[in-house]
């Protein structure tokens, strides 16, 4: 679902990303960790072309992301056709950026409706379904304000999967809750696992990694450290790097 080759990112002279390699099979819970700075979120935003990547190759569901291939030669997508790659693929950030001037159900139905043209009446369907879904039925028409963070957050989930999304991408999504809030948030993303949603997920929750993940990178300046199944990576690291991180954080 999510193939990168040789990945390298620079901002300006910094050099982020230092060639990254690896791959998320369909339907795939594929979790990231590293230091902070290593350039976790810089990954999850190239996938979606919010970056744009400086060397080597991006692959979303088979589609390069961002560039037409003709021949040996690239050549760069439209803004236009940026959007609809960019459609099918949903993401959460550590903030919640909900519309604040927006119900629940209004947040939820805004991008089907806007982006797709989509019926009001659908798409409140579609809405009430989802919020449902994440267990917020009963607060269909509270506005941000009136919703706790992990609520905030299970809306902002339910809206990116309004869009119907392929490909779920999660950057720390429960970093900036409240410490009870935490698990009625993991436990929608996952519920959505278990329904075979592919997902890239940045997290601190290692205990969610190792129960929920099918894959582990460990991440450090910009390179792939170490990669595995979830309960080899944590349980027995095999380099140092991840070694002194997990050391700090488990
Ligand atoms: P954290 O765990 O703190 O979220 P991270 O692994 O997600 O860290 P990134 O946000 O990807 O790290 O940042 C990697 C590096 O890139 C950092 O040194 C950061 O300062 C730099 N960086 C990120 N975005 C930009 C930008 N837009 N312009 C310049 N430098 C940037
Ligand atoms: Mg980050």
């Amino acid at each position: 679902m999510v193939k990168a080759e040789g990945v390298h990112k620079s901002y300006g002279a910094a050099h982020i990303l230092k060639g990254i390699d690896l791959e998320v099979a369909p339907r795939e819970v594929f979790c990231l960790i590293g230091p902070s700075g290593s350039g976790k979120s810089t990954f999850l935003r190239c996938i979606n072309h919010l970056e744009k990547i400086n060397a080597g190759r991006l692959w979303v569901d088979g589609e390069l992301v961002g560039y037409r291939q003709k021949g040996d030669k690239l050549y760069e997508l439209k803004d236009s056709e940026v959007a609809l790659q960019r459609r099918d693929i949903g993401m959460v950030f550590q903030r919640f950026n909900l519309f604040p001037h927006m119900t629940a159900v209004e947040n939820v139905m805004e991008a089907p409706i806007q982006v797709k043209g989509e019926a009001k009446a659908v798409a409140r369907e579609r809405a009430l379904k989802l919020l449902d879904r994440v267990g917020l039925g009963d607060k269909a028409g509270n506005y941000p304000s009136q919703l706790s963070g992990g609520q905030q957050q299970r809306v902002a989930i339910a809206r990116a999967l309004a869009m119907e999304p392929k490909l779920m991408l999660f950057d720390e999504p429960t970093s900036a809750l409240d410490p009870e809030l935490v698990g009625d948030v993991l436990d929608v993303m996952r519920g959505l696992a278990e329904d075979g949603m592919t997902m890239v997920v940045v997290t601190h929750e290692m205990g969610f990694a190792r129960e929920v993940g099918d894959n582990l990178v460990f991440m450090d300046g910009g390179v792939v450290v170490e990669s595995g199944n979830p309960r080899d990576v944590l349980t027995n690291p095999q380099h140092d790097r991840t070694k002194a991180f997990l050391s700090k954080v488990l």
